[in-house]
């Protein structure tokens, strides 16, 4: 008979609930993690971009993100597998951040300083050595192609990028989710897909556990929300919004796919791009693709959405996207074919995320990864182990935050960053840069 008793719920197998199984399973814990879909990795994870970059407003965001390379680094290690045709793959290519005056690089510069992430300034000149075909004039501030200055030839060029060499991107995030999956099915951490959490537990002021979809009940005493753009609906079902100051909200996203010219050689050329001159990101992908997303610019409406939103390409969205693709790489082309993907950010007020206990004890939330968080699941994961390990010893958390150790750097990570009473964080990008 399957058990109804676990020390813990997770609510969720996306890349980030995976991880924190994992890590909850290396502690000995025996959990359970409920998901709606059929496996792991099935909800926004499999849109991912999964770009793996440093480029953070905020210390904790660049040094946690720093930590998360040395995870993405050491995959096999990490995930305690030697089958490499069963890994999901890290491709370091390296990511330039077009400067723009004022721009987000120098928020970034000093967290990189005194991190010691490795960077390089590139000069238009170094661009020329490095991928000559980009065009660096400055197109800036972003409009859309029905504006009729999105199609002005400026005569001004960037400052330049700043590049990290060390930067890159996981080929197959729903991959990476399975990984974490597998590896805490090792642990003997339990399962259960095609199955929904309906309600939440309590007793007083403790969550107890979780009601299913099939009617019935599990016992634990601790319960992570990590239902990616479901957060909210589940905060509100377990009645832990009374004291957060940040919320959550589920934001439509495209990524759109567009074939590389053979000339270009984009896969073993290219690196990522990050152009808020442009109001796009961009990456190579595996057979020769680019992906082309957005970094919210004011002139593109937000989209805020159902959780459980799925839809088709938005033509405009499309055409906004790879004609500003191709304004910065002219010999990308327009191609017939319109691929790419819906999405769904969960979207905090602040674009950082919130990894935090709740004023319920026991209920725990790892949400509002606002697009960009999945190079930080594995890092996540063992924060959120950490945190619910000394809580639950009774440390106080909400008056002395918890300061995790990243294994791999010694660096410092001060959960106090990602409560959930927090106030806005001012030095924030408010968009997808974190
Ligand atoms: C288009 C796009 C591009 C992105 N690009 C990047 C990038 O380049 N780099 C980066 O670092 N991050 C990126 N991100 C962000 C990153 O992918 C997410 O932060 C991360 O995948 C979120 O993982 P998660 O586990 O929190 O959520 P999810 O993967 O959504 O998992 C949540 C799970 O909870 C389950 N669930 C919800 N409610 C219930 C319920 N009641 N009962 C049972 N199960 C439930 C769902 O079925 C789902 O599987 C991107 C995101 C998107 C959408």
């Amino acid at each position: 008979m399957a058990e109804t008793t676990y020390d813990a719920v997770i609510i969720g197998s996306g890349v980030i609930g995976s991880s924190i199984t994992y890590e909850l399973g290396r502690r000995r814990l025996r959990t359970l993690t409920v998901d709606r879909h059929s496996g792991a990795g099935l909800g926004s994870t499999s849109f991912s971009s999964a770009i793996v970059r440093f480029t953070y407003s905020t210390y904790p965001g660049v040094a946690m993100s720093y930590e998360g390379l040395r995870y993405w680094e050491n995959w096999a290690d990490h995930v305690q597998s030697s089958d490499a045709a069963d890994l999901t793959k890290f491709r370091q290519c390296g990511m330039v951040t077009l400067k723009t005056i004022g721009g987000h690089h120098l928020k970034v510069v000093p967290h990189f300083d005194s991190i010691g992430v490795r960077y390089e300034n590139w000069d238009l000149e170094a661009f020329q050595t490095h991928l000559p075909e980009l065009d660096l004039r400055k197109f800036g501030p972003p409009k859309r192609p029905d504006d009729d200055e999105f199609w002005d030839e400026p005569s001004e060029f960037l400052e330049g990028g700043l590049f990290t060499p060390e930067a890159g991107y996981v080929s197959d995030p729903q991959l990476a989710a399975q990984n974490l999956h597998k590896a805490a099915g090792t642990l003997g951490c339990d399962f259960r897909f095609n199955t929904e959490v309906t309600s939440i537990q309590r007793d007083e002021e403790r969550v107890v556990g979780v009601r299913l979809n099939d009617g019935s009940a599990i016992s634990a005493p601790i319960v992570v929300n990590a239902a990616g753009p479901h957060s909210r609906v589940i905060n509100e079902m377990a009645g832990a919004m009374d004291d957060m100051s940040i919320h959550t909200t589920p934001l439509r996203q495209e990524v759109h796919h567009v074939p590389g010219p053979d000339a270009l050689d984009f896969e073993n050329r290219g690196f990522s791009i990050a152009d808020d001159d442009n109001g796009i990101y961009v990456r190579p992908d595996v057979g020769d693709n680019i992906l082309v997303g957005s970094t919210e610019p004011d002139c593109d409406p937000l989209h805020w959405v159902d959780p459980d939103h799925q839809g088709q390409i938005d033509l405009d969205q499309w055409e906004a996207q790879v004609l500003r693709l191709n304004r910065r790489l002219p010999t990308v082309g327009i191609p017939h074919q319109k691929r790419g993907i819906v999405g769904v950010y969960d979207v905090s007020d602040d674009w950082i995320p919130i990894y935090d206990r709740t004023c319920i004890d026991g209920f725990y939330v790892a949400i509002g990864t606002s697009g960009n968080q999945f190079k930080n699941a594995a890092i996540a994961g063992y924060c959120m182990s950490e945190l619910i390990d000394a809580v639950e010893s009774g440390h106080d958390h909400d008056s002395d935050p918890v300061s995790v150790t990243g294994p791999h750097t010694g660096l410092n990570i001060d959960m106090g960053n990602f409560r959930r009473t927090r106030t806005i964080n001012p030095d924030s990008s408010m968009s997808v840069h974190g």
